[in-house]
């Protein structure tokens, strides 16, 4: 059991003015296995003024000294790397060896990253007579999901700090417990008093006295498109920059000329990672109709292949987060075979030999139109969509035949034809032939899967304004 019953504020555990608490729900067990704070909207203010006095000092530190502070976060999480991946196999629900090469490494690399990227941007350059001063945005609200939860945190809250910005974190309550474990590495690490700070609480409360909050100058935002839409509007009221990484519906788009087994093998994965709980995950998997029965053959030989179970254990799919997901993902399974979409394998009944844990069947669709339900909206589980098309003009019709464009796959044997496809799909990151994620990159989505971008520099860039000095030129001699 992990129980917090303060809120980090200011530089110091403080007991918080809400006094009701969450249960943090072990999602493989149903036990609950952490308790937090239900923060209100007074905490968010304390947390608020906390990060807006201590704005100017940070700021003012100097970049390299950031950085130190970085690297020691860095190294505060490796020391507990196991622990953190624990801690989130139960929040979470997924396997525990991709927990640690995923939910804990790619946190290490983020934190890694920005201390690099923090000593070596240059923050000031010249235009003409204008000295061009790229300065931090103020105070950043970071309100944050649970599917990656420690990755999207890191994503914000290091990129954020080598800005020179202080930041109020507001996780998911429904995998919190490793943004307290972080929150008490940054402590340890000696960050200034104020320029980190936890509130935990419900959305609608903690995370909307964010959105409105005069003295916050930028959300940064991970999470489904309605709350995205909602945090924006209240933001609007103080013209405050709104950073989205929302949700997606990517396709992968097989072409005639690909390796389809490699292809569809991959395809199965990506859309199965984390049981289906990634905004990037391919779940839309279009292949010519002339190769459609081998593709389903190979699909649904491969999501078999897919064991259901404990996540400490040997299992490939852990449960999902939650019940309420569960039972989501469940309607949507319903849905699809409501609306005439062929069930190849799995389906909403719970897995067999798992009483306990909020577990759903490996499930794959065929003969699915882009009209149908479960090909427009996000599901948010391990559920595959085939969708066959006629020629590349109609697979590109049909890949961007949605309101999302966040991430998608091109595989086809030539490169440059794969290129020229990937150009013409509107979404922020296209993988080439399984080409693999590069922190480096810029990470983010075109229509409503978001707006702005986090990754490498551009996540830098994300948290820094223009500032221009217009200076006299030197007079003649
Ligand atoms: P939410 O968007 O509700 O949660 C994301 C974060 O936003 C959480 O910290 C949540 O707080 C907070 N939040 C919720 N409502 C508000 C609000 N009105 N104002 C400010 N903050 C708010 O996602 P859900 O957990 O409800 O998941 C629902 C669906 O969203 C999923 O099925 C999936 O389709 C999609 N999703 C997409 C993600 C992505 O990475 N693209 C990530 C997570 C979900 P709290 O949890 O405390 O309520």
């Amino acid at each position: 059991m992990k129980n917090y019953d303060k809120l980090y504020i200011n530089g110091a555990w403080v007991a918080p003015v809400g006094t009701g608490s969450i249960d943090v729900i072990n999602a493989a067990t149903e036990e609950v296995m952490g308790r937090i704070p239900e923060g209100v909207e007074a905490d968010a203010e304390a947390a608020i003024a906390a990060a807006r006095a201590a704005f100017e000092g940070w700021a003012a530190t100097p970049a390299p000294k950031r950085a130190e502070y970085l690297s020691a976060i860095q190294a505060g999480i490796k020391a507990q790397a196991d622990e953190f991946a624990r801690t989130i196999t139960g929040e979470v629900g997924v396997p525990f060896k991709l927990a640690q090469r995923v939910m804990v490494g790619n946190p290490l690399n983020t934190f890694g990253m920005y201390a690099k990227l923090a000593a070596e941007f240059e923050f000031e350059s010249s235009v003409g007579n204008s000295l061009i001063v790229r300065e931090p945005v103020g105070v950043v609200a970071a309100i944050t999901p649970w599917n990656f939860p420690l990755h999207q945190i890191a994503l914000k809250v290091a990129a954020a700090l080598a800005a020179g910005c202080t930041v109020v974190l507001k996780p998911s309550e429904v995998a919190p417990l490793n943004a307290f474990m972080l929150a008490q590495i940054i402590h340890d690490a000696g960050v200034p008093k104020g320029v980190f700070n936890l509130v935990s609480g419900y959305g609608p409360v903690v995370g909307e006295a964010m959105a409105k909050s005069p003295e916050v100058d930028m959300i940064s935002f991970t999470g489904s498109t309605r709350a995205g839409k909602r945090v924006t509007e209240l933001g609007a009221q103080t013209v405050k920059r709104v950073a989205l990484e929302l949700g997606g519906k990517s396709a992968a788009l097989i072409l005639d000329d690909a390796d389809l087994p490699l292809a569809v093998k991959a395809t199965v994965a990506y859309c199965y990672l984390n049981s289906g709980q990634t905004c990037a995950a391919t779940t839309r998997m279009l292949v010519p109709e002339s190769r459609y029965e081998e593709a389903a053959t190979i699909a649904v030989e491969v999501a078999s292949g897919y064991s259901v179970g404990d996540p400490m254990g040997d299992a490939r799919l852990g449960p999902l987060i939650s019940e309420v997901q569960r039972e989501r993902v469940r309607a949507y399974i319903n849905q699809g075979v409501a609306e005439g979409a062929q069930l190849l394998t799995g389906g909403a009944d719970a897995p067999e030999g798992q009483a306990k844990g909020y577990f759903v069947k490996p499930t794959v669709f065929g003969k699915v139109q882009s009209s149908m339900t479960i090909a427009k909206e996000e599901i948010f589980g391990p559920v595959l969509s085939i969708i066959t098309y006629k020629d590349e003009a109609d697979a590109v019709r049909i890949a961007n035949d949605s309101v999302y464009g966040l991430a998608g796959t091109i595989w086809s044997k030539d490169e440059e034809r794969a290129k020229r496809v990937a150009r013409r799909i509107r979404a922020g990151q296209i993988d080439i032939n399984g080409g693999p994620f590069n922190p480096a990159a810029p990470f983010g989505g075109f229509k409503q899967s978001g707006r702005g971008r986090e990754g490498g520099l551009y996540g830098l860039e994300e948290f820094l304004e223009y500032k221009s000095l217009q200076l006299r030129p030197p007079k003649a001699a």
